[in-house]
């Protein structure tokens, strides 16, 4: 279960950014390719963020779906749940991958206030 390892560098984020403070809400996107289950790092996170942060660090996660980019004809495709790196419109497999590799914090909201 890598969502385990994914919520340390989570938290590791986001304790360095709070420094000290609450932390109420993570934002946070994450793209196709990561073959992340949300519901899985959900609760993954619920237990490292106990260890790890004060304040409830509630999660919410945006997902990103892959696309990737033909570099024979330019088109571009969107994956569905299957991975498959091949083009659309002309099967190439000579393709770029444009979004779905995203681990990226995008917002973290902490209390003003610094614990003493
Ligand atoms: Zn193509």
């Amino acid at each position: 279960m890598h969502e385990v390892a994914l919520s340390r560098q989570l938290a590791r984020i986001v304790s360095r950014h709070a420094a000290g403070r609450e932390v109420l809400e993570v934002e946070l996107e994450v793209g196709h390719l990561r073959q992340v289950v949300p519901e899985a790092l959900q609760f993954a996170w619920s237990a490292v963020r106990k260890n790890t942060l004060s304040g409830p660090a509630q999660l919410n996660i945006t997902q990103i779906p892959a696309v990737i980019a033909c570099r024979n004809c330019g088109a571009r495709t969107q994956m569905g749940e299957v991975l498959d790196f091949c083009c659309a419109k002309c099967s190439s497999r000579e393709v770029t991958t444009v979004s779905g590799e995203e681990f990226r914090v995008v917002s973290i909201e902490v209390t003003s206030e610094r614990k003493q």
